[in-house]
């Protein structure tokens, strides 16, 4: 299998050639044709399998395939990681997947100045990177509205628990577009897991690598 037959845009598969991706791995050989598709999916993956990528090409494709609605400008795409770390990583990923695009990125992590974040969040986002405590914040603070957001990613889910996001979480998921595409991958799936995907996801499929 490569790049092209998973239904990519020829945008894209230029950012891969960029990137120096040559062939797909597992999730992303069976993850893109259905985010493409507009399924919900819940995958068991481990960091380091090409998750990343697996969500945010088809993410950027369907983005570009569909004209944003709503004026002003409001943030589309909504990605949650437990980590600053892993939401920097995440970031860099999908400015490297929408370069040639009027599309925007933007990251909000704690640990740095509130104040920076704000002024920066009101030049417009259409895909948004975000640890759920820091994001929930400027939430409260009136710096973001998440209900234009209509692609929800959930990524290391299990670390989000685990650091005791679920709060966070909930409320989150409450304020995004209720007709609206979600993912959630996360490397093992306990009960928590499950319930969090029965609440949030509509028919996923899944894909375990
Ligand atoms: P991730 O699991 O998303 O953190 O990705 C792990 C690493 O693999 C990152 O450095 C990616 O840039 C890289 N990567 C992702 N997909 C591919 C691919 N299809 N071929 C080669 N490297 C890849």
């Amino acid at each position: 299998t490569d790049f092209k037959s998973l239904g990519l845009s020829d945008l894209l598969l230029k950012a891969i050639e960029a990137n120096g991706y040559d062939v797909p791995t597992p999730i992303q050989r069976d993850a893109i044709p259905y985010i493409l598709k507009g399924d919900d999916l819940m995958g068991l993956a481990q960091t380091g399998t090409g998750k990343t990528a697996a969500f945010g090409l088809p993410l950027v494709d369907r983005l570009l395939a569909t004209p944003q609605a709503s004026q002003p400008r409001g943030t589309r795409a909504l990605i949650l990681a437990p980590t600053r770390e892993l939401v920097n990583q995440i970031a860099k990923n999908l400015v490297s997947f929408v370069k040639g695009t009027p599309l925007r990125v933007s990251s909000i992590v704690g640990g740095v100045s509130i104040n920076g974040q704000i002024k920066r969040l009101e030049r417009g986002t259409d895909i948004l990177v975000a640890t759920p405590g820091r994001l929930l914040d400027l939430v409260e603070r009136r710096a973001v509205r998440l209900d234009t957001a209509s692609f929800l990613v959930l990524d290391e889910a299990d670390q989000m628990l685990d650091l005791g996001f679920i709060h966070a979480l909930r409320k989150i998921a409450s304020l995004v577009a209720k007709k609206r595409q979600t993912l959630l991958f996360s490397a093992t799936m306990p009960k928590q897991i499950n319930e969090l995907a029965q609440s949030y996801l509509t028919d996923p499929v899944r894909v375990e690598v």
